[in-house]
């Protein structure tokens, strides 16, 4: 039997006419929590993954790519990386490598799903790394929204690593006018937000410029990052918020400095990927440039 026909293929939706099929080789967990379906297999491409709601959220083979960008980008920008907060970001992968800038004295996660976590914990150890751990990680089990309600500290960088905003995710009530403002007041003056934004594929980038365009309307400087993410099948996108500081802007000794201070061994951010991540092709210039609604 040719070794197609043994496979399993679990079979990601990008839109009605648009379809990528992985083959997976072992299916570790496939359950449904209060939020969403999860599950955990391996695709002999890109190793392990986790799937949340038939949407791939990261990959063994390239979820370093992923976590690297929507991370030290932000810290190597930040005045202040004493005090970070991550909404969403259930692997621990972005927890990770917060914790590996010595600078940090604590990371608040906080996500609305602990069988995500857990499930995590359990099938993908190699995302967090020991960084549940840690004793500056506060893991958080809770609604990112209403923490942001109740909690009274500021922070010098927020991550932002939720789900897609789709109309049945737990993330989607995070994504409106209200809620960037209520983030703002939760960071310093100086801070920064970042936030993964979406695909920024050509045919695809309406999300991604709606985002850019409300945060325009909270931040002095809203930048977009993008790189290619290969479990993803995509081009993916972050935004970089602040009042004080441009992203695209910090010069090349400050990133080597962070880079240099970080523990452990980076596989994708430095001096020249960070300009490679802000150098954007014409059209999504213009795109971003144009008009169009807002949140
Ligand atoms: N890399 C991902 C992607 O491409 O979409 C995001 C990764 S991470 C797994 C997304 C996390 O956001 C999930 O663990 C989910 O439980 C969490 N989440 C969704 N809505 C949330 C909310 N309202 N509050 C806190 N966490 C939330």
């Amino acid at each position: 039997m040719p070794k197609t026909e043994r496979w399993q293929w679990y079979v990601e939706e990008f839109s009605p006419a648009e379809q990528h099929h992985h083959a997976i080789d072992d299916l570790f967990v496939a359950t449904r929590s209060k939020y969403q379906q999860i599950a955990v297999m391996r695709s002999p491409v890109f190793g392990k993954m986790l799937v949340l709601d038939g949407d791939t959220q990261s990959a063994e083979a390239d979820e370093r790519i992923y976590h690297e960008a929507l991370v030290h980008p932000a810290l190597a920008a930040s005045d202040d990386r004493s005090d970070v907060l991550i909404v969403g970001g259930g692997e621990g992968a972005t927890l990770r490598e917060v914790l590996r800038c010595p600078d940090v004295r604590r990371c608040t996660m906080v996500d609305i799903d602990g069988l995500v976590v857990e499930l995590s914990r359990k099938h993908l150890p190699e995302w967090s790394d020991g960084a549940f751990e840690d004793p500056r990680a506060n893991v958080i089990v809770g609604d990112a929204l209403e923490f942001l309600r109740s909690c009274g500290d500021r922070y010098g960088a927020i991550l932002s690593d939720l789900t897609e905003p789709l109309a049945d995710s737990p993330s989607n009530p995070l994504f409106n006018d209200e809620v960037f403002t209520l983030i703002k007041s939760r960071l310093h003056d100086d801070g920064v937000y970042v936030l993964q934004a979406s695909t920024a594929a050509v045919h695809n980038a309406a999300l991604h410029c709606k985002m850019a365009r409300t945060l325009r309307k909270h931040y002095r400087h809203v930048v977009t990052f993008t790189t290619h993410v290969p479990a993803f099948d995509t081009e993916w996108a972050f935004l970089g918020c602040s009042d004080r500081v441009e992203l695209s802007q910090l010069e090349a000794q400050r990133i080597d400095d962070y880079c240099a201070r970080l523990s452990g061994e980076s596989f994708f951010y430095d001096g020249v990927t960070h300009r490679r991540l802000f150098s954007l092709p014409l059209y999504l210039r213009r795109m971003l440039a144009g008009g169009g609604d807002t949140f």
